[in-house]
């Protein structure tokens, strides 16, 4: 049994939805698969425009809605055959009134709770998972949506839910036991339900991880990630379009991508996988036919020295300067304090060893609040003397080189050095990390682009991807 999961730019126009379907049609022949679909891309950033309009009393929600519903419309009269376009078209009405109605509510009161937003933005999957039910039929194959949200059991903290898998594996098993094997089972992304039986979502971008919460659980041989590009390559095709696309990748390696910025896989996406040793599979929908990347527990030491350079922007740091030392531990225990406190997440800190200075880098989102309570906390000691400057800079981002040789280590941060000097690179902080064999640094977010582009070069100036081979050869 495999997974495979399509995302919002794999279905963007009716071609698309209908090459998507042709995908599953095929490839369902091969093996059990159960289908896991994103909404349509751009609804969800349109739901959540529509909820922000209503909940500040603005109608022009009502023009997103019907921007959404016309799509939707096109999509059904396209992709699905008339003799099965009535009952789709049944089912999308109702859903469409009930947004309508949910999107009234706001407007009408002038807020919306995080879970009546979590209740509304699944609706782009909901649309989407029920004309892939019209299409497929209308392909002549059989087939039956499965709601998520009776599938995946989570917390309360709608907009990124934690998922709970004991109960959710329970859920999957008992449901996949009674499943009817002769129907591809289409499941909505993104999708889950706390447990008195709201809807909530598993964060922006959150189908991956749905795919993977499934594939595990139910011990698929292999997860398929069909997007828009033919795998994970070297670097994101938008800042380097030369990228290389990456054969394979540890699990390890795709997690550390995932985590620190690499939009292609979602981060808590190959946890799941890697505990079952469920292989992940990231393939092209607009390219079928290439490998794709294949993520498992092997990895293959590159010629190049790293896999992929990968970034996180929206960072700030919130640095403090200690003018007596002999504070230094109670001060860093009471600044935990607060962070926990605070449930601020933490990207990374640097410190002296005399622990005389210490730097935090957090999401821009929490540096006021950030601030502001460091100021309040240590008042006294600000005005006796004890903490010096505590100093702010936004518009940062961390670069990562990921995937470094473990005897080649040294040798890559030392070419990393050079060309950041070379390139008159400023870095405000630099983070080793010789046990997950990556490197990070933080630089100004203007300069993402250029550090980027510098260091491919730098590392994959001389490599291409031959299609004879299928792998990537040096031309020097
Ligand atoms: P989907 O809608 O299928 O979930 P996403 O837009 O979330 O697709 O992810 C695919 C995008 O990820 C690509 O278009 C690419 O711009 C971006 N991306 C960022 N880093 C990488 C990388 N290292 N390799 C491949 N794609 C990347
Ligand atoms: N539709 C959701 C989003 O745009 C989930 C997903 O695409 O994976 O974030
Ligand atoms: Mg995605």
């Amino acid at each position: 049994m495999k997974v495979m999961k399509f995302g919002g730019t794999s279905i963007g126009t009716p071609d698309l939805f209908l090459k998507v379907a042709k995908i599953i049609s095929n490839r369902s022949e091969e093996e059990f698969t159960i289908v896991i679909l994103s909404a349509i891309g751009g609804i969800t950033d349109k739901l959540l425009g529509a909820i922000d309009l209503a909940a500040n009393g603005d109608k022009k929600y009502t023009l997103i809605l019907e921007e959404i519903k016309l799509i939707h419309y096109e999509f059904l009269s396209n992709v699905v055959a008339e003799n099965n376009q009535q009952l789709i078209q049944d089912q999308i009405n109702t859903l469409l009134l009930e947004l309508e109605n949910k999107l009234k509510g706001i407007f009408l009161l002038r807020e919306c709770s995080s879970r009546i937003s979590d209740s509304i933005v699944t609706f782009g999957e909901y649309l989407s998972n029920s004309v892939m039910v019209g299409t497929l039929r209308s392909l002549g194959k059989k087939c039956e949506f499965h709601d998520a949200k009776r599938l995946i059991r989570t917390n309360s903290n709608y907009g990124d839910a934690e998922v709970n898998f004991a109960e959710t594996n329970h859920l999957l098993q008992k449901w996949f036991a009674l499943l009817n094997k002769n129907h591809i089972p289409i499941v909505n992304g993104f999708t889950g339900s706390d447990e008195n039986g709201h809807v909530t979502t598993l964060g922006r971008s959150g189908s991956d991880f749905t795919a993977t919460i499934i594939g595990g659980s139910l011990n698929a041989s292999l997860v398929e990630i069909w997007t828009d590009v033919d795998g994970v390559l070297s670097a994101d095709p938008k800042v380097v379009p030369s990228a290389i696309t990456l054969d394979q990748l540890s699990y390890n390696e795709a997690s550390s991508l995932a985590v620190l910025g690499g939009k292609v896989i979602h981060p808590k996406t190959i946890a799941p996988a890697e505990k079952q040793n469920v292989p992940v599979s990231i393939l092209n929908t607009f390219n079928p036919k290439a490998k794709g990347t294949f993520i498992s527990f092997n990895t293959i030491v590159s010629d190049v020295h790293i896999k992929t350079i990968t970034y996180l922007k929206g960072l700030s740091s919130i640095s403090l300067f200690e003018s007596e030392s002999k504070y230094g531990q109670k001060i860093l225990v009471r600044l935990f304090g607060l962070l926990a406190r605070l449930e601020i997440p933490v990207v990374t800190i640097s410190k002296s060893a005399y622990n005389q200075s210490i730097s935090f880098i957090v999401h821009s989102e929490y540096e006021h609040v950030f601030l502001e309570e460091i100021n309040r906390e240590f008042t006294l000691e600000i005005e006796n003397g004890f903490l010096g400057k505590i100093s702010s800079k936004s518009n940062l981002a961390l670069i990562t080189a990921i995937g470094i040789g473990s005897s080649s280590y040294s040798l890559v941060v030392r070419r990393i050095h050079d060309v950041l000097e070379n390139n008159r690179i400023k870095s405000l902080m630099f983070l080793d990390d010789p046990h997950s064999l990556n490197f990070s640094f933080i630089v100004d977010a203007l300069e993402i682009n250029k550090t980027i582009v510098v260091l491919h070069e730098e590392f994959f100036g001389d490599y291409i991807y031959s299609k004879e081979v299928n792998k990537i050869v040096s031309v020097a």
